[in-house]
């Protein structure tokens, strides 16, 4: 099995989701590298000591922007983020440029628990899928 790289960030309203969602798909899931946000990973890593988890800078602390700069250098496979979309976040900015570097460099990205089953269950994550790279040869040669 290929491992893959998977990001993981919850909410703190969604935390208790992310882990109960986890320990769904806990077969699914054993054998990956996990890289968390500070609190989320703490949870993850008390709630499966046997998972490889390494927790980063807590969210609000640049644990989102930690987790974008590894998405900028190709080391992310999939990015779980359960938000919570009913609660103002103090890191506003840093989930928006999260989530928009996640879409700029085409990584699978789940925002919510039903994504995140389907993005687990389909066949494209068991064997070495790899998303299209995007091109940004017509950006990085535009005429200034
Ligand atoms: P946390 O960060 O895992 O450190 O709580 C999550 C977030 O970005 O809100």
């Amino acid at each position: 099995m290929e491992r893959k790289c998977i990001a993981l960030v919850a909410h703190d309203a969604r935390k208790r989701d992310l882990i109960t969602w986890i320990g769904a798909h806990l077969r699914s899931l054993s054998g990956h590298i996990f890289y968390a946000t500070g609190t989320t990973g703490g949870r993850v890593k008390e709630a499966f000591p046997d998972l490889d988890v390494t927790p980063l800078k807590s969210g609000p602390l640049g644990g989102d922007q930690q987790i974008g700069a590894m998405i900028a250098e190709g080391r992310v496979d999939l990015l779980v983020f359960f938000v919570d979309p009913m609660t103002a976040q103090p890191h506003d900015v840093d989930v928006k440029a999260l989530t928009r570097l996640a879409t700029l460099y085409n990584v699978p990205f789940a925002c919510n628990e039903a994504t995140a089953d389907m993005v687990v269950s389909s066949p494209l994550f068991t064997d070495s899928y790899r998303p299209r790279p995007v091109d940004f040869r017509s950006y990085e040669g535009r005429q200034l």
